[in-house]
Order: structure tokens, then sequence, then C-alpha cells
């Protein structure tokens, strides 16, 4: 919005004449042009995808001619693209946008805020509502439907919709992962006409993470989570969210709210009634449309917080889902009557049912429908949002202050974060995550000293403790993060059984980061005048490292930190000696086996300062070098296997390996058949993959076969046996390879390792664990577990577990880890059935094969790049391949 747009009747004059021109315009200050118009092509139009930056310009096109449009950058993508907003409202609203926005705050976060004030930001503020499309890339048609609906704003002369826009702001984000846009149009065009028409690509539509962007909502590591949570939490404050996906073609052809059980236990009721509402409208607009086949209470529910509109609901945000059936990308598909399915959650035949009244018969599905069906979708949740825009308001509000008072009179009035961890970095890390997600942290006022508590939590609290008061508006969201998860046993019908997870049933931060949180009650006084604590608010969180002393005896790093292994790749990349101490230093108060020394005048105390403050991690000066066995570290050569099957923990580990500081190589299906890593890499990692994608590329079980879509030529087969033959050949003549949670299975079958995975086809009724923290007992003097602690959680996820048998002459192995001796220790956090079968079983084991060596890391031990407390076994199973036994 920068000039002010026609008035209705020139625009009618112009839109004609304009239409009669053949190649796309750019428009004249003042025209609105129809994307059809722009891109020469209508939107959704068979085999037609209007490229990202088309997109985009479009947009911008729309912003210079029309006052009810403004487009702000909220950020960029990890690959560099802009993530515009494009900010749909009146031209009253536009002139006024950051009082609409302050008062959205203000609402959100009413601290000190008066009944009677509260009353006239109600009566002068608007509804903010979020429209995010297409996280997932190949879900295309609302980023194609960005263009028309903006567009049918732009232009609308409907008395109601204008209406609609004075009440609401509508903000609406055409993608929230640019870069796949880009990659998924790219690649669909390439196969156009090919038997690989509209099919899947043979890598990631996100650089890193792919499918699970949507997942990463409360880690927040991708730059797009963190423009969305900027968005959310710092910047807009909108009331309510609307996330458009798009899923299988033979089910209901969409679905809308209300969601599936289970509930989730922390979030405010009235965000499930409100997102009922807003969903209920979308399904009445579409019926009367004529649009058929729209389901709710079935498939999606209402359980984890991981996902952009899931995450917002323990913010007191109305987030909403809603899920179009997809055609083939921008392909139309014929589907037959008797090729439409149930047999889901909530539709179990594929008929009309109370929360399906209209099923769809069958017929062409194409690009069109799915951007109709979003269409009057997202004009719905404009028009509710302008209906109930007051009730929207309030109820944020009334969330608000009814989290904050419970906060205030209920357990806990605090989650502490005691200063002095066993690892100093997680807590941090984990603090910094909550200020990010917009929660108030405090401190103790440093001159108070010590905090003393009255009750519950520990006694006292030493200097630097973080306090984190449950009396604010995002408490749920604390209790929700902060504690254990314990799935809810929801029967569907009466004699039914427990409804399975949908999803992961574990997210508790303290365990996947390794960091005591303490709930307190308080009241909290100082140790010496035993008067209250005063706190005063924490704006950023205090990094460990800094400034080191001249270390005459070295310097010494504590291998349980979380970034130490950023410390010492940058040291031992740059040639610098850094020794692992086998021994415990005496002198050094906490040393345990696998400190890190690096030996005096390797570098200078001002260098390592800087070190210490850009890895912040502490490193400490020693009066006298250290004597006895330690290994040397050398720097490795990482190979990962990357299989053509697009693999998101393959990409996740890209992610953390290039966090840390560990440059790899990538190696494709034909590097491992031709053996070209000979030579090149010390340690070869396989991401978790299933033995049969390893093998030959494709899958073998009938279920996995049934979505299965083969990809092209060059992508196609997997390691092969004469590949297979190579790598085990490699790892004899002194190779270390790391197999990462599945991928086990292939490792195992391939060398005919000792070993045998216990869950090899159990069935679900009998064992299942789709994502839970796990205890584990460790053996912290093995090099493999330096750094952790005899006890951790690991982070299971439809994993093996591993029956070991006496090694024999010829392999040798080592349990690093193993579950406990009772079923009932098992479980930390999450879903498990099946416990017993875990009992005492392997879930790390370190083999010696010839001169080499073969780990197996049963367990997702870098998990999206959540647990933090078991990145450190991968790390060590990397350096391992490096390792050069020696004595100080
Ligand atoms: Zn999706």
């Amino acid at each position: 919005m920068r000039l002010p747009s026609i008035s209705s009747v020139a625009l009618a004059l112009l839109v004609p004449a304009l239409a009669l021109q053949a190649s796309p315009v750019a428009a004249a200050p003042g025209v609105v042009p129809s994307p059809e118009q722009f891109l020469g092509h209508k939107v959704g139009e068979d085999r037609f995808l209007a490229p990202w930056p088309k997109v985009v310009e479009y947009l911008r096109t729309l912003d210079a001619a029309s006052d009810r449009i403004s487009i702000e950058t909220a950020g960029y993508s990890t690959q560099g693209n802009e993530m515009p907003l494009v900010i749909l409202t009146s031209p009253e609203n536009q002139k006024r946008l950051d009082r609409y926005r302050e008062i959205a705050r203000r609402l959100a976060d009413p601290d000190n805020l008066s009944e009677e004030d509260a009353k006239a930001l109600v009566a002068e503020g608007k509804t903010i509502a979020l429209v995010t499309c297409s996280i997932h890339s190949t879900e295309v048609g609302s980023t194609q439907m960005a263009m028309e609906f903006a567009y049918d704003v732009a232009t609308t002369r409907d008395p109601k919709m204008l209406a609609w826009l004075d009440d609401a702001i509508l903000l609406l984000m055409p993608s929230i992962n640019p870069d796949g846009q880009v990659m998924v149009v790219d690649w669909y065009n390439k196969y156009l006409g090919t038997p690989y028409e509209g099919g899947p690509m043979p890598w990631l539509y996100h650089l890193y993470v792919g499918h699970d962007n949507n997942r990463d909502f409360y880690m927040l590591t991708q730059k797009e989570s963190q423009v969305v949570n900027d968005v959310l939490y710092h910047r807009w404050f909108p009331q309510i969210f609307l996330d458009e996906h798009q899923m299988g073609s033979t089910g209901p052809r969409m679905f809308v709210p209300p969601q599936a059980d289970p509930l989730a236990p922390d979030v405010h009721s009235l965000i499930f009634r409100q997102a009922d509402l807003l969903g209920t409208g979308m399904s009445m607009r579409l019926e009367e449309a004529g649009k058929l086949g729209v389901g709710s209470n079935m498939i999606f529910d209402s359980y984890w917080p991981g996902g952009t509109r899931n995450t917002a609901w323990w913010k007191n945000v109305t987030g909403l889902l809603t899920e179009v059936a997809s055609a083939r990308i921008a392909t139309p598909m014929s589907i037959a009557p008797g090729e439409l399915r149930g047999g889901v959650k909530g539709l179990p035949e594929y008929q009309r049912q109370s929360n399906f009244p209209s099923p769809w018969p069958g017929g062409t599905w194409r690009l069109r429908d799915i951007v109709e069906y979003e269409l009057v979708s997202t004009r719905s949740f404009l028009e509710s949002a302008s209906r109930y825009r007051e009730t929207f308001l309030t109820n944020v509000l009334r969330m608000a202050r009814e989290a904050t008072e419970r906060g205030r009179t209920e357990s806990p009035r605090a989650f502490v974060v005691p200063a002095g961890q066993y690892d100093p970095v997680a807590a941090a890390e984990l603090v910094d995550l909550l200020l990010r997600h917009g929660v108030r942290v405090e401190r103790a006022d440093p001159t108070g000293g010590p905090v003393v508590a009255g009750t519950a939590g520990r006694e006292t609290y030493p200097a630097g403790s973080y306090f984190i008061p449950a009396a604010q508006p995002y408490r749920q969201f604390l209790l929700t993060m902060l504690r254990k998860q314990r799935y809810p046993e929801v029967i569907p019908y009466v004699g039914g059984p427990v409804l399975p997870p949908y999803d992961i049933t574990t997210w508790s931060l303290p365990l996947s980061m390794g960091v005591e949180v303490v709930e307190s009650d308080g009241p909290f006084t100082t140790v010496d005048s035993r008067q209250p604590a005063r706190f005063v608010p924490v704006p950023a969180v205090d990094w460990p490292g800094g400034a080191v002393d001249n270390g005459v005896g070295g310097y010494l790093i504590s291998h349980r930190a979380d970034t130490a292994v950023t410390a010492v790749n940058r040291l031992i990349f740059q040639g610098k000696r850094v020794y692992w101490l086998k021994k415990p230093l005496e002198a050094v108060a906490g040393s345990a086996p696998g400190d890190i020394w690096i030996p005096p005048g390797e570098i200078t105390a001002e260098a390592l300062g800087k070190l210490s403050r850009e890895a912040r991690v502490a490193i400490q000066p020693l009066a006298a070098p250290p004597a006895g066995p330690a290994f040397k570290v050398k720097p490795v050569r990482v190979g990962l296997y990357k299989p053509w099957v697009a693999s998101l923990d393959e990409g996740w580990t890209r992610f953390v390996l290039e966090q840390y500081g560990f440059p790899y190589e990538s190696l494709d299906n034909t590097k491992m058949r031709d053996g070209t890593y000979r030579g090149r890499v010390d340690v070869v990692v396989l991401p978790a993959t299933e033995a049969d994608i390893l093998d030959r590329g494709e899958p073998a079980s009938e279920e996995a076969r049934r979505y299965w879509d083969p990809l092209p030529p060059p992508y196609t087969g997997g390691i092969g046996g004469d590949g297979g033959e190579k790598l085990k050949k490699w790892v004899q003549d002194g190779g270390t390879l790391v197999a990462l949670d599945s991928s086990a299975n292939y490792v195992i079958r391939l060398f005919g390792l000792p070993v045998r995975n216990v869950l090899d086809k159990v069935p679900e009724e009998e064992f299942h664990c789709p994502g839970s923290m796990l205890r584990i007992r460790l053996d912290p003097t093995h090099p493999l577990a330096y750094g952790m602690r005899p006890e951790e959680a690991a982070y299971f996820g439809d994993s093996p577990a591993f029956q070991t048998s006496p090694s024999d002459p010829l392999i040798g192995r080592s349990v690093v880890a193993s579950y406990p001796d009772e079923a009932g220790d098992i479980l930390l956090s999450g879903y498990l059935k099946g416990a017993k079968r875990l009992v005492k079983k392997a879930a790390v084991v370190d083999l010696t094969v010839g001169k080499g060596r073969v780990i197996l890391i049963g367990f997702r031990a870098q998990h999206r790049a959540q647990p933090h407390r078991t990145f450190k076994l991968l790390w060590n199973a990397l350096y391992l391949a490096g390792l050069e036994e020696t004595t100080l």
C-alpha cells in the first residue's frame, strides 16, 4: 500500500482492457491487475504453478496498487529468500497498524492493565488474524491461492467484505518455506510430460528439515520457525491463526476443525471452542459453495506442541489447521468412487456421518479445486475474524489473566533454573529459548545474594539462578514445556482401545536438554536478611564463557558442556593440539573422564577468551599440566550418507553437524557403490533409514509400497550388494561406521554382527513408542559416553533395541548404554507400550570389526536437533575415528 486505489468505476473500465493483453503486465500505478493478467495463467490452472519470485512480485504489485494492502518483510529463509507478510485491511486501519499491534500486545500481556483501559482497548482494537501458507512445500495450493485471495481483497466492492476489513487485520504469509516453493516448482516443471510428473523429489524441500519444518516450533532451530515465532509473539500478537495444509488424495476433500482427540491437558478450553467456531464457520460456507467432502473431528488431534499453530495454543492464540486433499502437485487426478477410503481416526468408513455429512463422490481432483476450497475457507476466516472481533479480543485478555492469576495462586509459583547446572551451556540455551518464546524470565537482584524458598523445591538457590514466574500469560506453555508428558488415555467408544498417538508424545525441554528445572512455591527471601527477594526481569541470558586467564598448565574445558565440541573443532581444525584426559583431575572440582585439555603455549589466553565467548563455553586455566593416559584428538573427516529417498534424519544430522562445526561430505548412492569415500573420510554416518531403502532404494513392505512413488532414473537404487561389500571391506581395513537408530538393522544384517534388534517385526499391539524419552544407563568411563551422566534421557521413536551376544574372537563389543532392569523405570516422558521388551536391552553398542569399528546408536541421539543431552554420543562417535592413545 503506497498509492491510493483508483475508484471502482475506473477499475471496472481498466481491468477488461488489461485482460486483453496476452503477455503478463506490470501494474501501472493505481491499477490492480488480476493474477491471470499478471501471470498469463489462471491461479490453479492444470499443470501451472506460479514460481515463488512471481508470487512475491505479484503481491508487491498489489501493494503498490491498492491501499488495502501493505507488505512487510517478516524475515529471510535458510537460503536467503524473503518471507513477506502481506497485511490486508481497510485503508483507515492501514494508517494505524502500529496502534493496533500495540493494542494486541497489551491484550495478550495485560500486566497492570486496568479494567477500564482493557475495555477501551477491546472496543478500539481489531482482530489480528494470521494465515500461513504451504509450510509443506509440496502442498502447493495455498501459496497459489494467496495471490487470488489478496486480489479479491484489493478489488472487492462487496460491502460485507469491506466491513470485515474494517474489523480485522488479516496477515497473510504466502509461504513460510519459500526455499521449498522454489525447489518444488522447479522439480515439477522439470518432469512435466514425463512418467515422473508430479512425483517426489530426491531431496528435502527445506535445506535441512523438509516436512519436519512443522515440528520445530518449540525448539525454534530453523530460521523460518524463528521468523514466524517473531511475527506471533514479538511483533503482531494475533488472536487467531490459520495454517493451511494438504493431505492425501483418497480421503475427505478437506479437513477443518473441530480437531480430534486427544486434547492437550494444559491448553485453555476456550482455544478449542474458538477453533471449533471458526472451523464450523468454514464448513458452513464450504457447504453453501457446493464444496463437498468436508470433514472434521477426524485424523488430526490437538495434543502436541511442535507445529506452527499448535505451539500457539499454549500461548492463548487460537490456531487452526486445514488440510485439503492433494492432486499430483498441479496435475489433476482421476479418483474412482471405489478408490475413496476412510480407515482413519473419526472416519472408519468413507461414508456419510455426523462429522462428514456430504461425502465427495469421486471424479477429477485438480489444483483449482484445492485453491477454491482454500479461497472459501480463508474468506470465512476473515468473516469470522470480523464477526467475533470483540469475542476474540476479550478472550485473549481473559485467558492471559486467568493464566496469570493461576500462576499467582496455584503451585508452582515459579520454575527455577538453578545456577551451577551439570551443563551450564544447555541451561543457558534453555532460558534463551524461553525468552525467544516471549516468556518472562527474572533473576533475584544480585545485591541480595542467594535466595531461600519457603516451601517446595530446593531450600536455597545460588545467586545467578533464573526464576520464571508462573504468573504470566504464557503459564500454560511453561507447564507443558517444562514438565514431563503423560499421554492421555482417551477411549473413543465403550470397550474401545486407547487412542494411539498421532505423532510424538514428549517435548519436555529439561529432559531433552539435560537441564534441572525446579518447581517452587516460594515465598522467596534473601538468605542474609530474610527479606522478600527482589526480582528483576532478564532481557537476555548470560552465556557461559568469557575472558581466560593465562594457564601455566594449559587449559581445561569440561566435556559436559553442550558447545565444548564447537570449541574443540575450532581448535583442531586450526591445527592446535587438544587432548581428552582419561582420568579426572583431582585439583579440579567436577572433573571427569574425557575432560578436554589444551596444552600451554598452544594458543594465547586472549585468543581462548575470544573462543570461549564465541562458543559460549567456559575455559579454565590450569596451574599445572595434567599427567597420565589421554587421547590426542584429531580432526576427523566425516562422510554422511544421503539416500535418494529424502531422509529427514539425514537433513537434521547435516544441520547439527554444521551447528557444531563438523565439516562433512555427503555420500550419495553413487559414491557408496563406487566406494570413492575410501581414503577421503575416516567415519561414515548412516542416518536413521530403513534397511531396504539403504540396500535397494525402495521400501519392501506392502504398506509402505502403497504410498511409494518411484524416483526418476538417476535417483533409483540404494547402496546395493557391491556397495555393501565395499563398505564392509572399508570398515575391516580401519574405517569407523556409525549407524543411527533404524539404520542399525541394515548394518547388523550386512556385517552379520552378534547383535539382534529385539523389536524387529514386533506388532504395534505389543510394542509401541512413537516418540518418548526413555531412561538409559551409561558407562561414562567409555570414551563414547564421555561428558554424560550414568543416567540420561534418550529420545526413542520406533527405534531398535539390541540383544547382544558374548563377543567372538573377530568381533569385540562393548555395551555403552542400556535400558534399566525394571520395565517401570524405563519411560520418563511420553507413551510406551510393551516396556518389558526393553528391559536390560542394549541401546548403544561399540563393536570392533577387523581393524575398524561399528557403532550402533539405537535411538535418535540428535533427533530434530532437540535432545542436546545425547548429541554428545554422536560427537564422541565421530571423534573416536581419530583418537590416538597417548600418555601425558
Ligand atoms: Zn502439511
